[in-house]
C-alpha cells in the first residue's frame, strides 16, 4: 500500500475531526479504574468504592472540557451577537415609532 504523506495528514484529520465530535456528543465516558462497576477490589482482596468516579462508574472524556470550553466560547459568541442585533433593532423600531 503506498503512503502518500498528503493521504497520512487528511486520514489523521478526518481521525480529529470524528473524536473532537466524539467528545462533543459523548462528553462523559466510563470510569477508566473501576470500568463502570462502582467499586474496585484492594491488593489485600477487599471491596470499595472507586476513589476515581466516586462512586458513580462514570469519568469526564480527555479533552472533553477543553473541546466544550472551546464550542461554547464560539457558539456563545455567535448567541451573545444576534441578541444585541435583536435589541439594537427593536430599539430602532420604538424611536421611529412602528411595531416590530
Ligand atoms: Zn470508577
Amino acid at each position: 500500500m503506498p503512503t502518500d504523506p498528503i493521504t497520512t495528514i487528511l486520514i489523521a484529520l478526518a481521525a480529529l475531526v470524528l473524536w473532537v465530535m466524539s467528545l462533543l456528543r459523548h462528553p462523559i465516558g466510563t470510569c477508566p479504574r473501576c470500568k463502570g462497576a462502582h467499586i474496585v477490589q484492594t491488593r489485600l482482596g477487599r471491596v470499595r468504592t472507586c476513589k476515581k468516579c466516586a462512586g458513580t462508574g462514570l469519568h469526564r472524556r480527555r479533552g472533553a472540557t477543553t473541546v466544550h470550553g472551546l464550542y461554547w466560547t464560539l457558539t456563545g459568541n455567535r448567541q451573545r451577537q444576534q441578541r444585541r442585533e435583536d435589541i439594537a433593532r427593536r430599539l430602532d423600531a420604538r424611536r421611529t415609532g412602528d411595531r416590530p
